[in-house]
């Protein structure tokens, strides 16, 4: 037996999607479940498949089947295609699986000709009309069929408007619109060398045809092509009886939302034109109304319309982006699919569904994707519609920011002390202008990565930047930006987002970062079913605070060393670095002490007994001292200007020497992390010193602390049992002096492959693994991140050498298998053995699907994708559930 190449709308349903497109399956469904669906029928996607395989010609079986279901549908209808006492008229739809664009445009009105819009004429005791939409089926038809440009019927029609002294297309008469298919009907004999078909079968088999050729135009196959959609996959065709919006002020055609699409709010939303076909809503000619209008002027339709959204709602569990048609009073559905949305409003959706026992809370939290809630997380513009862009750069941090622009870190923090909202517009930025980047809403650079200084530290301070926008070129001295032809000038407004890389001319409107009650809700629930922790990486009391707020079980990773930048503290680091002695060190170190101990009680008092992990200084020391070019720069400089004052000069030479042999071939695999500790152990006692005292402060207070001390960069197991060694001395000294006792863990961070590798080793010397997974990433790779984003990153991923970027989603094959292998090995030595990880994976979705996977305990992430990770960790639960 053969299988059918055509299906009535009736015979079909949602399931056979595959087959009957999209569009297709939804006009079945719909037409199954009794709703008025004008009645069709779908050709299918296999009568596509075998269009082109028989060389671009109509399979006999499908031009058989096609006039088998036009008898059916005359029959159905009462009316007759050709027949000018009723004639028939259809609409010919593409519709693949995947809606998408490039496909050929809808026809309308096909069946008509120079007899049957007579007989329509007749029958709807209206020429007017009939006439009107005979121009347009040939318009349409000219246009997508037989390939004429759209823009010459336009000319046309505008020049008989303009002889006749008219303003709309509605004012045309009768009359005018026979003189304008007159001439479309001579315009294509010439253009084309063929006649408009008289003859709606013909008609009908070229647009059919036509709408398959339109699989493989060039622009559906760029849009296949980046998103990845099959090319073999063919599209389906729906011939539809024609419904008329146009037959006067009891008809028109919009298009519904079943709850608003921007807020989720659940209320009907949607525009319709009174008197219009097809794509007038949307074509812009005329100003459509919003949807409540229609109560007042068809309040019957509108009922029968909030009752079939509902239904629709409830059918397909999820909001519906409705087309209707009203002709003469009766409501007609002629599309619904499943409506896009904002990401607050896919949130608020997805939770009233819940509440309104449509889906249940698994569905609900399958539906939103992570990354939309760290969106909503940040500042983001209101509603942006069609505009855009002025020029694009990175996307390096992620908020929207609209403000006056400035040009350098001096001026943006005098505007903004005058209470200025700026923007701060740079070729790039320099540990110089953080004053700048902290007064600023938003950063622009031309030039660098994501890396880039203004990128880093923006991300830190969770502000929008846009990096590499190289389209801009900046004039500082005079204050101007030019790009895209259009120049601006200090204190012009612009938008900025960060999230998308776009920059606006202008200022847009902003939403607040918040959690909205509904994502508390939903995140609620992901609480509930997630098996992993989720924790943060926070180094300030600050970020501290903002992560619980947003969920977090805990600090993951404490960075030390960020607490030594700070401007007071840097010359005390410098003193101990510079010391000659180990006595001068250690006189630098006491200074050190009180500091960081409050630093430790901060953390401790905002984390009120969840568990703090800090890890030992990491960084190597050069990283503490000014630049070594500078100061021979400056150095020569004075010189040369004779400023040479003795004591100076000497201090001055001995920072080169200092600088000089702190420097490293390569810093990254250098003198840093565990081996500084171990080479200068009193800078490891220090910290630890002060993480026992700031936990007795607490505790006096009744504040329970639970810290975590975490040694960085561990490759042989001796490096952590000597470190080991030394933190537990300190600690027992520090209990015998103060007599009271503090639970701690010590443990290491998993980031040299060496300590993968021999992770059943160090796990006896350890309570916890933490997976370094920025460090271990590049050093399985031997990629320095930097070079590699800044150099041939973009290139591998772009040709496909690597599959996605590894500092972004975690490589499962090589790094997942040190992972897989460390945890494994880690608690055979160790059952009690806790892993989690802490690198930037922490905070990303398919990384912490995999980190559910090899079953680590907990993941880290910075403050703001704390909420997208507890979303994340619970999807990778029901995502095993449902395996
Ligand atoms: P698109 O995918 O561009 O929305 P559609 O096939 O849905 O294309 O149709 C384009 C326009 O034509 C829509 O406004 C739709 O409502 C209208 N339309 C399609 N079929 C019919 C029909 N049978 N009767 C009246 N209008 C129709
Ligand atoms: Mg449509
Ligand atoms: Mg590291």
């Amino acid at each position: 037996m053969t299988v059918k190449t055509i299906y009535s709308f009736a015979e079909g349903k949602a399931e056979w999607k595959e087959l009957l497109g999209g569009k297709g399956a939804n006009l079945a469904e719909m037409t199954r479940v009794g709703l008025p669906v004008p009645p069709g029928f779908t050709i299918t996607t296999e009568a596509c498949r075998r269009f082109f395989a028989e060389g671009e010609q109509l399979p006999e079986q499908v031009a058989r089947e096609l006039r088998e279901a036009l008898d059916d549908l005359q029959e159905q209808t009462g009316k007759w295609l050709g027949n000018p006492d009723a004639p028939l008229l259809l609409s010919v739809r593409s519709g693949a699986v995947h809606s998408m664009p490039g496909m050929m445009d809808t026809i309308l009105n096909l069946g008509l000709n120079d007899d049957t819009v007579e007989g329509l004429a007749k029958q709807t005791g209206n020429p007017r009309f009939a006439y009107d939409c005979y121009r347009r089926l040939i318009q349409m038809f000219g246009n997508v069929v037989l390939g004429l440009d759209h823009f010459r019927f336009e000319q046309i029609m505008e020049r008989h408007k303009q002889v006749a002294g008219l303003r709309l297309d509605t004012e045309l008469s009768a009359k005018h619109l026979q003189a304008i298919i007159e001439e479309y009907q001579g315009f294509i004999l010439e253009k084309s060398k063929r006649p408009f078909p008289q003859n709606p079968l013909e008609q009908l088999r070229q647009a059919v045809e036509a709408v398959f050729l339109s699989w493989n135009n060039a622009r559906a196959r760029v849009y296949r092509k980046i998103h990845r959609i099959p090319d073999d996959l063919g599209t389906a065709v729906n011939v539809q009886a024609m419904v008329f919006g146009n037959r006067g002020n009891d008809s028109g055609t919009g298009v519904a939302f079943t709850r608003n699409p921007a807020t989720g709010e659940q209320k009907l939303y949607g525009e319709f034109l009174l008197n219009a076909q097809g794509e007038d809503v949307v074509a812009g000619i005329r100003t459509p109304r919003p949807i409540g209008e229609l109560a007042e002027s068809m309040p019957e339709v509108y009922e029968e319309l909030m009752m079939i959204a509902k239904r629709l709602e409830l059918h397909y569990k999820d909001m519906q982006d409705i087309e209707f048609t009203v002709e003469q009073g009766k409501l007609y559905i002629l599309q619904t699919r499943n409506g896009k949305r904002t990401a607050q409003a896919a949130v608020k959706i997805a939770v009233d569904l819940v509440n309104e026992n449509v889906i249940n809370r698994e569905e609900a939290l399958m539906r939103i994707e992570p990354e939309m809630i760290e969106r909503l997380l940040h500042r983001q513009f209101a509603e942006l519609g069609e505009r855009k862009p002025w020029v694009k750069g990175l996307p390096a941090s992620p908020g929207a920011a609209t403000g006056r622009i400035v040009f350098s870190a001096d001026d943006a923090e005098r505007w903004a002390k005058a209470g200025e909202a700026v923007i701060l517009v740079r070729p790039e930025t320099t540990p110089d202008d953080i004053h700048g980047i902290l007064a600023a809403k938003g950063i622009l650079t031309s030039r660098g990565g994501m890396t880039s200084h203004a990128a880093v530290v923006a991300r830190g301070m969770g502000k929008a930047c846009i990096c590499g926008c190289e389209e801009l070129r900046i004039d500082g001295k005079r204050k101007q930006v030019t790009a895209a032809g259009q120049t601006l000038h200090e204190g012009d407004r612009i938008s900025i987002d960060g999230g998308t890389g776009m920059v606006y001319l202008g200022e847009l409107p902003l939403i607040e970062p918040m959690l909205s009650a509904e994502c508390e809700e939903l995140l609620a629930w992901a609480d509930e079913v997630r098996r992993l922790q989720v924790r943060t990486n926070a180094d300030t009391p600050e970020d501290a605070k903002k992560a619980r707020a947003f969920g977090a079980e805990g600090i993951g990773l404490c960075r030390t060393e960020h607490m030594f930048m700070d401007a007071g503290r840097l010359p005390v680091m410098q003193k101990m670095i510079m010391a000659e002695t180990l006595a001068e060190r250690k006189e630098a170190l006491e200074e050190l002490l009180p500091m960081q101990k409050e630093d430790f009680v901060g953390l401790f008092r905002a984390m009120e007994g969840l568990p703090v992990t800090i890890r030992l200084l990491d960084p190597p020391l050069h990283e503490f001292v000014p630049d070594l070019e500078e100061l021979v720069v400056s150095q020569a400089k004075r010189e040369s200007m004779g400023d040479v004052d003795p004591q100076q000069r000497k201090q001055q030479e001995q920072w080169i020497k200092k600088v000089r042999a702190l420097s490293e071939a390569n810093p990254m695999l250098g003198h840093r992390g565990c081996r500084l500790a171990l080479t200068y152990p009193e800078i490891a006692e220090m910290q630890v010193e002060a993480i026992g005292l700031a936990a007795a402060e607490c505790l006096s207070q009744g504040i329970p602390v639970q810290v975590e001390i975490m040694v960085p960069l561990v490759g042989h197991v001796n490096e952590l049992k000597r470190l080991r060694q030394i933190i537990e001395g300190v600690l027992a000294r520090h209990k015998a002096a103060n007599g009271s006792s503090i639970a701690f863990r010590v443990g290491t961070m998993i980031e040299v492959p060496r300590a993968a590798l021999t992770a059943d080793e160090i796990a006896a010397e350890a309570d916890f693994f933490s997976f370094g997974t920025n460090d271990l990433t590049q050093m399985t790779f031997g990629y320095s991140r930097d070079d590699a984003e800044g150099k041939f990153l973009h290139a591998y991923v772009e040709e496909k050498i690597l599959p996605e970027n590894p500092f972004m989603v975690l490589d499962r094959d090589g790094v997942g298998k040190l992972i897989r292998w460390a945890a494994e090995q880690g608690r055979k030595t160790n059952p009690q053995l806790k892993l989690g990880i802490c690198g930037e994976h922490g905070g990303e979705q398919k990384s912490i699907q995999f980190c559910h996977e090899v079953g680590l305990d907990y993941v880290s992430c910075s403050p703001y994708r704390v909420p997208l990770a507890r979303l994340a960790a619970a999807q990778a639960e029901i995502a095993r559930r449902s395996q």
